[in-house]
Formats: C-alpha cells, sequence, structure tokens
C-alpha cells in the first residue's frame, strides 16, 4: 500500500476518534488486508479492528477485543449514558448497504459487556477489494465511525485548546461547559458531518471546497434548545448538532448565554445584504 495512502488512513482516523491509531498492514499471500488499534493500548490491551479481502469485491470488517482488554472493557462499562448514546449512534450512521451486525445484540442498543464483543460489517466494492482506494473507502466508511464509537466509549479526551471558562456562568438546564465540550468532540463532529455533511447550514458554504480537500474546517454547533429551559429534553447526538463554517459559528456565538438561532441568522444576513 503505498505510504501516501497509508497516512491519508491514518490522519482519518486521527480525526475522526481524537485518538492516535496504529495500523499494520497485511501482506501475507497476494491480497491485503489491514489492522488498527489504539496505539497507546496495543494490540493485546483493546478493541482491534480487521479488514479483510471477502469474495471477489469485498471487504470483511471485523472488530473485537484482545486478550488482555479486561481492564479497558471495565473502563467502558463505566461510560456515562451520553458517551454510549454517541457511540450507538456513530455505529448507525453506517449505511444500511455494510450490514452492519453485533454478535448476539441489538444494533439500537449494544454495550460492550464483555471480551467477546464482537462487531461486524461487509463493505461491497465496484473493483477488487485489493485496491488502495477500496481499502480507504472501507476505512473511512467503517472503520472510522466504528473505531470513534470505541474511542468515545473507552473516553479518550478531548485536547482543549481554547477554555470553556471564557463563557460567561448563567443559570439553566445544561452547563455551558458541557455545551462546549460537545461542539469540540471530535467524534460528536465526525457524527455530526456523517449525518449532515459538510456545507454549514447557515451560509451554505463548504470549507473543504473554499480551501481544498485538505483543509476541513468545518465545526460542529449544538443546537439545544436552551430559549426553553423549563422543559430540557435529553441531548440527542444525531439532532442536536449542526455543520457550521467558522465564520458562522462565531456569529452564531455573538449573543451569550442563548445563541443565535440559525434561521436568525440567516435573518441578519438578508437585512445586511449578503
Ligand atoms: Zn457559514
Ligand atoms: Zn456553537
Amino acid at each position: 500500500m503505498i505510504a501516501a495512502k497509508r497516512q491519508l488512513i491514518a490522519n482519518a482516523l486521527l480525526t475522526g476518534t481524537g485518538a492516535e491509531i496504529a495500523l499494520a498492514v497485511d501482506t501475507d499471500g497476494l491480497r491485503s488486508g489491514m489492522r488498527l488499534w489504539f496505539a497507546d493500548l496495543d494490540e493485546r490491551h483493546g478493541p482491534v479492528a480487521e479488514l479483510k479481502p471477502h469474495g471477489l469485491k469485498s471487504h470483511r470488517v471485523r472488530l473485537t477485543f484482545g486478550n488482555f482488554s479486561g481492564a479497558v472493557i471495565r473502563q467502558i462499562a463505566q461510560a456515562p449514558v451520553e458517551d454510549q448514546q454517541l457511540a450507538r449512534a456513530l455505529v448507525s450512521s453506517i449505511g444500511p448497504e455494510h450490514e452492519v451486525s453485533i454478535h448476539g445484540q441489538d444494533l439500537a442498543d449494544w454495550t460492550v459487556a464483555s471480551g467477546s464483543f464482537q462487531l461486524q460489517a461487509v463493505v461491497r466494492h465496484v473493483e477488487g477489494p485489493d485496491t488502495d482506494e477500496a481499502i480507504r473507502r472501507t476505512c473511512q466508511e467503517v472503520i472510522v465511525p466504528v473505531m470513534a464509537a470505541m474511542a468515545e466509549l473507552i473516553g479518550y479526551d478531548i485536547l482543549e485548546t481554547e477554555t470553556a471558562e471564557a463563557m460567561p456562568a448563567y443559570e439553566g438546564a445544561v452547563h455551558p461547559a458541557n455545551v462546549a465540550r460537545r461542539e469540540r468532540n471530535p467524534r460528536n463532529r465526525l457524527l455530526c458531518i456523517r449525518l449532515h455533511g459538510d456545507k454549514c447550514a447557515v451560509c451554505g458554504i463548504d470549507p473543504r471546497q473554499v480551501y481544498g480537500a485538505g483543509i476541513g474546517i468545518v465545526e460542529v454547533h449544538h443546537l439545544e434548545p436552551l430559549a426553553n429551559l423549563a422543559e430540557p429534553r435529553p441531548y440527542d447526538p444525531a439532532c442536536d448538532l449542526i455543520p457550521l463554517c467558522p465564520n458562522c459559528h462565531r456569529a452564531v456565538h455573538t449573543r451569550r448565554p442563548i445563541p443565535l438561532d440559525i434561521s436568525e441568522l440567516r435573518r441578519c444576513m438578508e437585512d445586511a445584504g449578503a
């Protein structure tokens, strides 16, 4: 596999999961497969995703746990409900054509309860599964969201580049630090983009079309209906997150503590003649 493609996959995994991923290409025989795991855990102490050619035009992806994963599985058992919901939403974001299944469990409410956890998917390609393009596609469509789900359950920390404390404190159902955490979580971002695409929900710009495919700077905005403080509803990662370009995101947060609604910002833009 070309080194550049390998780098591309490693980057997609790092961006989507927020964790460093180790990757080994299996070149036993003629057909190339791949194994991926969290670099800090090594292959035996955590989840491992394995990609293998399957039939003439498919890949089979399987996620299992290494033999010494007890500590990680205990840690996953303590994952907050919200993290579990995001993990399930990430797995559910994989298209039905890839036939995701979790051994002995329902896709709607699975948990990682033991080391025998096993997730499987099949990715069909138009051309043979041994091409770099096929491997890249399988990673993007299945392995990235699956590993992101695992990263969320394990609880890889999000690198805080800016301080959430910069936001003023206020009374409300949802703590602003929670909202900021959701907006910066790479797994929430991945889910948001998978579900809603890369285009800004206000101005329609796709930063990657403006700056190039390598500059994916679309941000995630959390749509918690803060105005409706009397009746907070549980956070739903699938519909509470929308993609915004950095400008529009900055603009909605010019009003605090309750950000502008996207329709309000659109109206401002119309009034300004944009
Ligand atoms: Zn925008
Ligand atoms: Zn926001």
